[in-house]
């Protein structure tokens, strides 16, 4: 039997009420339905912390649907892929009209078309509202560019949606972007005192999934003993109040900066909210934009903040489908190596690793600094699949849903698709590692050696990888200075790195 009504779809990174999901929903002849599928939480390794964030913030926006009396099949701790529970439902009811918001995740958007397709049903696919960039938009944006660069894709957001513009259209303080003042290490002895983020006490219903994936997810890795996540929209925006009321202000001069167990420095710790749509990124930004007159911050710290979300956030996304599926296949340096177990369990006498492996293994956190500079950077000069490292990244951050967590990765993070968002590849020694942190004064190795028994293996790498990719950084005026540096280094010691590097490739796992 053919069925009139409409099924709505609503995936656990789209709780959003406001949502082009249920935009139009008629209470008469539509029905919701949320999938939990434990295919889902298994494709990649997945933190135990994601998968009851997801979980539980499914069932808390579940409850909210139920309250304001929406017809809802909840379809709790399926076996199946999320497509298999679908195609029975609507085979089940007869329903021939599918509505859904574009899904963060490629492979699932393809899978959702192609079922449609068999299924000779309507799909109707709406764009996801909850960015400030259109598709259409970041596609007329590229049309006429040469280089696809960040800091024009912002500017521009910047105009179209007028943030942080003076009274004649021109940014705020004379210029577009502080970055500059943003890049502070902490003081030597320390980073003071930090406002903690405000923590989340799991209630009964978090509670219930924490105990839940202790069992049935018990091998897959991390711990849920730090569990405080926001799990629902009221918990979010308390999170969001808090940090524009205590953490705002320091949060740009030491966006770069690291610390030994201080695994959330000054960031906003908001990434998982926005990110399953609990948040809106417009709400976010007008906050900031409210506390930086009543407060009176900085304009760095101020355009700095908004920069990652009008600015990196957007570009991102529209980067990703831009690129995809292309953009999960690049591997430009061609590396084939497996990536070290202690990625997955922090044992490592590397103490950059073990702190920033350490604290996400905890939390499923590590902010932005020891994702590009510490994990990431080591993932590039050890010549690891980026395919690896993706998946990692996937797996392991509680925010981590592909859109955003490829591009960062494949593009960003690894150079895997040649450069094609950035100008060069983000590679550092142990040096940076020791200007920016205290990682190195517990360290068994030394940052400034650079083969030997005491050699750090970051900068090991650092100057193999220079040495090995000598043409390719020569070639662009970016990158010369790096090599330029390399002639400070005499031919034996150049030979000494790459044969310490060897040996350090070949036993990643012992480091
Ligand atoms: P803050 O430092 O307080 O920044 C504020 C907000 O800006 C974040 O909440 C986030 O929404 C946005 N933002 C900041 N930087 C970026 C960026 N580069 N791209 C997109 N948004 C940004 N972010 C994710 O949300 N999910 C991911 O899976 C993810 N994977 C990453 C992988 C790598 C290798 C790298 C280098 C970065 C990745 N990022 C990812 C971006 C960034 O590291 C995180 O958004 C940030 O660390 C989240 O912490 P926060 O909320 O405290 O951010
Ligand atoms: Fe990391 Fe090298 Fe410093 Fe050790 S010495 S903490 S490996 S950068």
């Amino acid at each position: 039997m053919i069925s009139s009504k409409r099924l709505i779809l609503i995936l656990g990174d789209q709780l959003d009420l406001q949502g082009a999901a249920l935009r139009n929903f008629n209470f008469q002849t539509d029905e919701i339905i949320m999938i939990e599928s434990a295919a889902e939480a298994q494709y990649v390794w997945t933190h135990k912390a994601k998968i009851a964030l997801f979980l539980s913030a499914m069932r808390h926006f579940a409850q909210t649907l139920s309250n304001l009396k929406y017809p809802l099949a909840y379809i709790k701790n399926s076996s199946l892929p999320i497509v298999e529970v679908l195609k029975e439902k609507l085979i089940k009811d007869g329903i021939t009209h599918l509505i859904c918001v574009e899904p963060g995740e490629w492979r699932l958007k393809q899978q959702i078309e192609e079922m449609a397709a068999t299924l000779k049903i309507k799909l109707e696919m709406r764009e996801d509202d909850h960015f400030f960039c259109s598709h259409q938009e970041f596609i007329a944006w590229v049309a006429d560019k040469k280089e696809l660069r960040l800091e024009y894709f912002y500017r521009l957001m910047r105009k179209t949606h007028n943030i942080l513009l003076d009274a004649d259209g021109n940014p705020e303080g004379g210029q577009w972007n502080f970055d500059q003042d943003n890049r502070k290490p902490y003081p030597k002895k320390g980073p003071g005192i930090i406002e903690a983020p405000v923590l989340f006490a799991p209630d009964a219903m978090t509670q219930e999934v924490i105990e839940f994936v202790n069992q049935a997810y018990a091998k897959h890795p991390g711990s849920l003993e730090a569990f405080s996540w926001p799990v629902n929209r009221e918990q979010a925006l308390e999170a969001l109040d808090y940090f524009i009321e205590y953490r705002l202000r320091n949060f740009g001069i030491y966006q770069d900066a690291m610390w030994t167990d201080t695994p959330f420095g000054w960031h906003s710790i908001l990434s998982s909210s926005l990110n399953l749509k609990l948040l809106n990124p417009r709400e976010v930004i007008a906050a900031v934009l409210v506390a930086w007159k009543k407060y009176s911050l900085d304009l760095s710290t101020v355009e700095g903040f908004i920069r990652q979300i009008l600015g990196w956030r957007e570009f991102v996304r529209g980067m990703y489908y831009l690129d995809m599926p292309q953009m999960a296949q690049d591997n430009y340096y061609k590396h084939q190596r497996s990536l070290p177990k202690w990625y997955w369990t922090g044992n490592t006498k590397m103490s950059c690793m073990r702190d920033a492996v350490g604290q996400t293994l905890q939390y499923g956190y590590a902010h932005h600094i020891q994702r590009l500079m510490v994990t990431g950077n080591f993932a590039l000069l050890a010549e690891i699949l980026p395919k690896e490292v993706c998946d990692w990244y996937l797996a392991i951050y509680v925010d981590a849903i592909e859109w955003v967590e490829l591009p960062n990765t494949a593009g960003m993070a690894l150079f895997a698709n040649g450069g094609r968002f950035t100008s060069k590849p983000y590679i550092a020694s142990g040096a940076y590692i020791k200007r920016m942190s205290n990682y190195c004064d517990s360290c068994k190795y030394k940052p400034d050696v650079r083969f030997g028994e005491t050699a750090c293996p970051v900068t090991t790498l650092y100057w193999n990888f220079l040495i090995k990719h000598r043409a390719q950084f020569e070639s662009s005026p970016r990158t010369r200075l790096m090599t330029a540096n390399l002639k400070r280094i005499s031919d034996d010691d150049q030979q000494a790195i790459v044969l310490h590097a060897e040996h350090v490739l070949n036993r990643l796992d012992d480091l």
